[in-house]
């Protein structure tokens, strides 16, 4: 266990030898945001039945950014309808190849608009623009390709199977990759033959609504892709909707439960991706400025608001000091600020919500006996912030290693042989993700071979592929998203 005084270290260097990078913000003054967004449903921008609405913020300065339409019950049912509609009328009488072309047209319009999407996805979540810019909206785009490409070879795929579409896919997604997330259950869904209702999360529903505008340009039968907007009420409308044929959730475990048992006894088909809490694993012959890049990359980027963040990290002793020490310079040079500056490594949190959560952890963490140390950057004035955070002094026992924190904060531990890090990698009730770094192969294989997560990366970090599957064991959820594994959820055998 690492001691306090070793773990603070604050204000040490000065990596920048007195000089900053000067601003560099992405200008988001060519980006048109409507006041108000309505639901899309049947191809059309539609009015809420009951006629509210509710505000979505930009969370690094606190201000509104457009009004958005509370779903009732009523819009639900008028989004469902247009699917069953959409779904009978048009898509299910479509050749697949007809299906790829729309699919492939809204991969190649998000392409074209990747610019005004990147920036959306920063003012709407305050994740940097350098990852919506690099990640997002790039694998939103790959993720269309990926599955346009499959809409006419559903039989090469399952061969002698007989694939079916499964019907209305009712889809629910949370704040954290909402058009990533958006394109991992419209995508697929769509190439198998289904029509959608989908609601995003209330923070961030911005880029789903953009989302809906190619779909129109994009010129595809009404009621195919249908977006409901609101709160966690509004999501539990579409579970419940008795004509929905597949529900898929990504969110946290305790909604995911929940949506469980309401569906059981139904003939829904369900998949659930929920949280995680990772660890990511450094032996000793392990390449280790590359290890701490990963590791800040695995937690830190995004805010932590990442369900496979590497957010326990095990160090084997002998080079737990050195690991320690590189890590917390690291964390000094981190910047964090302005999700539309391209220098920034760390946006805002997603929400006043989120914050108040991952500070009651920190406050937690330390009546836990918890070591923490802070990097010292400055954190702007306005908006929802919390510096890259370290907690050390820490066991299994403590709540923050065993419980999903959602936010910048990273735990350390130490091992010292391969059986002890399984034995602790694999003490929680989740089973999302892992990484193992080592100079060596056969420990890879090892210890990737007996961490009990859906994923696991060696020697990297939070890397995705379309052609690759996604999803957890034990808490972490059912089923898997991507890749073939991710469309046959979406078809009956
Ligand atoms: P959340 O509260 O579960 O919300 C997720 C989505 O479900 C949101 O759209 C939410 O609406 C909606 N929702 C809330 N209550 C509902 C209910 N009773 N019935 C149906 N829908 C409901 O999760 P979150 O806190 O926003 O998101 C963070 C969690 O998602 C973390 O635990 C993270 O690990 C997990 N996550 C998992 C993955 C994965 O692939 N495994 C990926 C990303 C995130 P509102 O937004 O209006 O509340
Ligand atoms: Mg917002």
């Amino acid at each position: 266990m690492l001691k306090e005084t070793e773990l603070k270290r604050p204000n040490r260097l000065n990596f920048t030898g007195g000089w900053n990078y000067d601003p560099a913000p992405e200008s988001a003054s060519n980006v048109k945001l409507k006041e108000t967004y309505q639901h899309f449903i049947n191809g059309k921008f539609t009015e809420p039945e009951e006629g509210k609405y509710f505000a979505t913020l930009n969370p690094a300065t606190e201000e509104k950014l457009a009004d958005v339409a509370d779903g009732s019950a009523a819009d639900v049912d008028a989004a469902v309808k247009a699917a069953r509609n959409g779904y009978n009328k048009y898509w299910s009488k479509l050749s697949g190849r007809d299906r790829a072309r729309y699919i492939y047209r809204i991969a190649r319009m998000i392409q074209e608009r990747a610019r005004e999407f990147a920036i959306i996805e920063s003012l709407d979540g305050g994740k940097p623009i350098r990852e919506s810019r690099d990640v997002d909206v790039p694998l939103s785009a790959a993720y269309f390709f990926y599955y346009a490409g499959w809409a006419d070879k559903l039989e090469y795929a399952f061969p002698n199977r007989n694939p079916k579409p499964v019907g209305v896919a009712g889809q629910i997604i949370p704040w954290n990759f909402p058009l990533m997330m958006a394109a991992w259950k419209i995508a697929p869904a769509l190439a198998a033959g289904n029509t959608v209702v989908l609601k995003p999360a209330e923070t961030t529903p911005l880029t789903c609504l953009k989302l809906a505008e190619i779909i129109q340009e994009a010129d595809l039968p009404p009621g195919v892709v249908n977006f409901v907007t609101g709160a966690g009420a509004t999501g539990s409308e579409i579970v419940s909707h008795p004509d929905i044929d597949k529900v898929a959730f990504t969110g946290s475990t305790k909604v995911g439960k929940m949506i469980h048992k309401s569906v059981a006894g139904t003939n829904k088909k369900l998949t659930l991706e929920l949280g995680g809490k990772a660890a990511n694993i450094v032996m000793d012959d392990a390449p280790l400025d590359q290890a701490v890049e990963g590791i800040v990359n695995g937690i830190f980027f995004n805010q932590g608001h990442v369900c496979c963040a590497g957010s326990r990290l095990f160090v084997q002793e002998g080079v737990a000091d050195t690991v320690r020490d590189k890590l917390i310079d690291r964390m000094e040079s981190l910047i964090v600020g302005d999700p539309l500056d391209k220098n920034t490594d760390i946006g805002a949190i997603n929400s006043q919500k989120q914050l108040q959560t991952i500070n009651n952890y920190l406050e937690l963490g330390l009546n836990e006996g918890g070591e923490i140390y802070q990097s010292s950057c400055p954190i702007p004035d306005k908006g929802y912030w919390v510096a890259p955070t370290l907690i050390g002094n820490v066991s299994q026992s403590h709540r923050i290693v065993q419980e999903e924190i959602f936010g910048p904060v990273l735990t350390i531990q130490t091992f010292r042989t391969p059986a002890e890090v399984i034995e602790k990698a694999n003490n929680t009730p989740y089973g999302l993700s892992g990484g193992v770094w080592t100079d060596k192969g056969s420990k890879i294989f090892n210890l990737t071979s007996q961490l009990r997560a859906g994923v696991v990366w060696a020697n990297t970090y939070n890397k995705f592929d379309p052609t690759s599957p996604f999803g957890g064991y034990k808490e972490s959820g059912i089923g898997r998203e991507g890749g073939l594994h991710g469309l046959s959820a979406y078809l009956k055998f």
